[in-house]
């Protein structure tokens, strides 16, 4: 049997790439019956017909991930793109991105793009906070080619989905780092072709360089409602949870509770005032679901 990854699948066929080529596969009923379906992504050990590249998926590898929207597996990395400007930059959004990535345990590269468009000192100030947090922040232009060579070093052997808004330039980005892609660019064009064809398929780009973007924004539901208690949401906040243990009850959901070193650090400066106010932000909602249900 052969080793490989399902890169695309369409009408109940599997396109798995090995080291030996892209074979069209079938998979076998006993998936069915043990309720798996196949996913883009899996790592899979199919039985190969090596005259007309055809075989059978015989066995799925455990998932190391699987995302609901779009369904992929085994994805390792999430890059969050966001834009300086055009769109301009929303950090209630960006915030709302990590988390989701947070969920899923994916690594985090945020990219700031259209760098050329700003000149003040507001995406220097978001590079720090994001950066003192733990996370890898690239700033990005494709106009003035910065930050595509760092991207694409961080792209190398994972299995990348990207997320941002439209308009911010996820495509733009990946043409740079691998112009043969020639994904398309502008917003009129990309409208216009999904409302053609609303039946798209996911697939997995394999990149030169090693390793694989999807071709599809993840996170398409922005939908916070797999947190179910309040005190679960500063877990997706690593600078919030550092500091909790620091506060003086075990239970402090850090918004009006006496003796919080969250908030504390939030005065001091150590915890950025922005990322605190969506915490609180969504901290409501959690409260607001909750109440519902
Ligand atoms: P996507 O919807 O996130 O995939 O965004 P696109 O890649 O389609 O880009 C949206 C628009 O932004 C296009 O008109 C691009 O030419 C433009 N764009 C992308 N990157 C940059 C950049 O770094 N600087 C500037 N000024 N424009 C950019
Ligand atoms: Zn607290």
């Amino acid at each position: 049997m052969v080793e490989g990854i399902i890169i695309k699948g369409i009408g109940g066929f599997y396109y798995v790439k090995t080291n030996n080529g892209i074979y069209e596969c079938r998979a076998r009923g006993v998936f069915r019956e043990d309720n798996i379906t196949p996913l883009i992504g899996d790592k899979v050990k199919i039985r190969v017909n090596d005259l007309d590249k055809t075989g059978y998926v015989e066995e799925v590898m455990e998932r190391k991930t699987e995302l609901i929207r779009p369904p992929v597996a085994n994805i390792t990395q999430a890059v969050v793109v966001m834009s300086a400007k055009d769109p301009s930059l929303n950090l209630w959004l960006l915030d709302r991105f990590l988390v989701l990535s947070e969920e899923q345990n994916l690594n985090v590269v945020i990219v700031i793009n259209k760098i050329d468009l700003d000149n003040s000192s507001f995406v220097e100030d978001i590079y720090k906070i994001y950066t003192d947090i733990g996370y890898k922040v690239i700033l990005s232009s494709c106009k003035l080619n910065r930050g595509i060579h760092e991207l694409k070093e961080a792209l190398k052997d994972e299995i990348t989905v990207f997320a941002g808004p439209s308009g911010v330039g996820k495509s733009s980005v990946l043409n740079e780092i691998q112009p043969n892609l020639k994904l398309e660019t502008g917003e009129i064009s990309k409208k216009t072709k999904r409302g053609r064809h609303t039946t798209r398929h996911v697939e997995l780009i394999e990149l030169e360089i090693g390793g694989y973007v999807l071709d599809t924004p993840g996170f398409s539901s922005l939908e916070l409602d797999f947190i179910k208690r309040e005190e679960e949401v500063q877990y997706y906040f690593k600078e919030i949870r550092k500091y909790s243990d620091g506060c003086k009850f075990n239970s402090c959901l850090h918004f009006k509770e006496p003796n919080c070193e969250v908030k504390n650090q939030v005065e001091s400066e150590n915890i950025s005032r922005e990322r605190y106010k969506n915490y609180l932000n969504f901290l409501e909602e959690v409260k607001r679901h909750n109440r519902r249900y």
